[in-house]
């Protein structure tokens, strides 16, 4: 039997799995309790980690040993918050929820190691680097590594039937994914032609979120309660969870109607807070305009306007809140396209995607090919010979289409010299300390006697899925010379290891 064909949403707030049926059709799994969405929630009880709607419902009570919103924090060397006495590296905890997606699937597919996972395009190096561990920790075999929006523009195309006349189509269909979900936001501009998905340019922000609308509501009722009672229902974590529930039930409830009321319990004190669509739309008005600041920018990157732009494709949840749909509606003139499923079309992006890969495997013709760019600037730390500062040398501009190489030629400084250590770092400002800290390449067991200024040639392959390789080369030595990436806040091979046999007792 044809092995199964999987496709993760691995989503900061919620997560998708879908699978390619029998005619290549892509369709969300449910998950053991019944549903499409998992919560990426974990509840730490005791010695077990539950994850999902029970975890999720555990905040109002139990606030001190749930974990939320961890793909926020990927690329950090531990997650903010201490659970049960413990650190918790965040990839480590995504891998939680992994496993849990690819168990319950295994219920209805068989067991199952491959599949695609999405991350949001403006995910960096490091990031991608983590999702990627975070797969590995959960037992699975990561086939690639995927932008959200070029998996919604692929399952968008094989929906509306563009997949397959896309050879022959002459003129190419420019979509602007505009894709708002629970904790980050991306705005990236597709090319569809000639049997390719092009990623034009991207951007967005790692950081904002249907969270951060939420928050608004949050801070809304606890300052009202605060003024009333001279409480603060926030100082708990409990009922600060407990609001925080209520105030996204409100969120949504508030996408349907135009007003709702939340109620706040604390200390023996209640209230409850009349909140109109205009009041929260009020509120919240700051976040949705650096949605409408960045898409503006990003179509100006791709030397592109409006009148370009055949299709405006909405995803994630949080774009069923009516003030996206207006704000996206005055600044193009056009109709957003609603006929897509918000929650689901990136894991059926990524399903096809994967299908793509394992089609591969057995010769077949690939029906399309993904072109990106990367997200972000890559450098590496130089030194300014004016200022003798340290400063961001940029190898390869953001908005380049991948994949990529670019050199940089370092001298050794002394004779004899052994190794030469090449910082890499991620971002546009001029200053390092300003970028993300991608990592060192120390490059050692140099060719003996080499003389001062000897040029070693460092070249950096970016792949297409946005992660780094990098080769190094001496001029006249004919041996492999031994380079590694020492990540900043990586986890190493063996401790990917131990934690993969914990979570998911996968083989090593
Ligand atoms: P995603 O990560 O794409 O699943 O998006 C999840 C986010 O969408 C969460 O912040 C939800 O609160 C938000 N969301 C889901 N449905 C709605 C709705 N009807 N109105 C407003 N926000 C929603």
């Amino acid at each position: 039997m044809a092995p199964p064909v999987i496709g993760i949403d691995l989503g900061t707030t919620y997560s998708a799995v879908a699978r390619l049926d029998e005619n290549g059709r892509p369709e969300t799994l449910n998950n053991a309790e019944g549903d499409k969405l998992t919560p990426s929630v974990l509840l730490f009880d005791d010695n077990n980690v539950i994850v999902g709607k029970e975890a999720l419902k555990a905040i109002a009570t139990d606030a001190s040993h749930v974990a939320m919103c961890m793909k926020r924090e990927l690329g950090q060397r531990f997650f903010r918050q201490e659970l049960e006495g413990r650190h918790y590296p965040p990839e480590a905890l995504q891998a939680w929820v992994l496993n849990k997606l690819r168990l319950d699937t295994s219920k209805i597919v068989g067991p199952f190691e491959k599949a695609v996972i999405t991350v949001p395009a403006y995910f960096d190096e490091v990031r991608r680097k983590a999702t990627q561990d975070a797969g590995y920790i959960a037992g699975l075999d990561v086939l690639d590594i995927i932008n959200e929006p070029t998996a919604a523009a692929i399952a968008y195309g094989h929906q509306q039937g563009i997949l397959d006349d896309m050879l022959s189509r002459n003129r190419p269909m420019r979509l602007l994914v505009y894709d708002l979900g629970g904790g980050t936001f991306d705005i990236t501009i597709m090319e569809i032609a000639s049997g390719a998905f092009v990623a034009l340019a991207t951007d967005g922000d790692v950081r904002l979120g249907g969270q951060d609308w939420d928050q608004r509501l949050v801070d809304f009722v606890a300052d009202d309660f605060l003024k009333q009672f001279g409480v603060d229902p926030r100082e708990d974590p409990n009922t600060a969870g407990r609001l925080w529930r209520d105030c996204e039930d409100a969120k949504r409830t508030l996408s349907a109607r135009s007003k709702t009321t939340i109620p706040c319990d604390y200390q023996g004190h209640a209230s409850r807070t009349e909140v109109t669509r205009e009041q929260f739309e009020k509120l919240t008005a700051d976040l949705l305009n650096r949605t409408s600041f960045t898409t503006r920018q990003t179509l100006q990157a791709a030397g592109l306007t409006w009148d370009d732009i055949d299709r405006i494709l909405l995803v994630g949840g949080s774009t069923r809140m009516p003030a996206v749909v207006d704000l996206l509606q005055q600044m193009s003139g056009k109709e957003p396209d609603t006929s897509i499923a918000a929650d689901e079309v990136v894991a059926h992006g990524a399903a096809l995607r994967a299908g793509i890969l394992m089609q591969n495997d057995t010769g077949e013709r690939p029906r399309f090919n993904i072109k990106n760019v990367n997200s972000h600037s890559l450098g590496v730390v130089a030194v300014d010979p004016a200022t003798k500062r340290p400063r961001n040398a940029i190898l390869i501009p953001r908005n380049t289409p991948l994949p990529v190489s670019a050199k940089r030629t370092f001298k050794t400084q002394k004779d004899g010299q052994n190794s030469v250590l090449v910082q890499i770092v991620e971002g546009e400002s001029a200053t390092p300390d300003h970028c993300v800290q991608v990592g060192r390449c120390s490059v050692r067991d140099l060719p003996p006697e080499l003389p001062a200024e000897t040029p070693i040639e460092v070249r950096f392959h970016y792949e297409e899925n946005g992660r780094l390789q990098i080769k190094v080369a001496v001029a006249d030595a004919k041996k492999e010379i031994r380079h590694e990436i020492n990540r900043e806040n990586s986890l190493t091979r063996e401790q990917l290891n131990t934690w993969r046999r914990f979570i998911s007792g996968a083989s090593t």
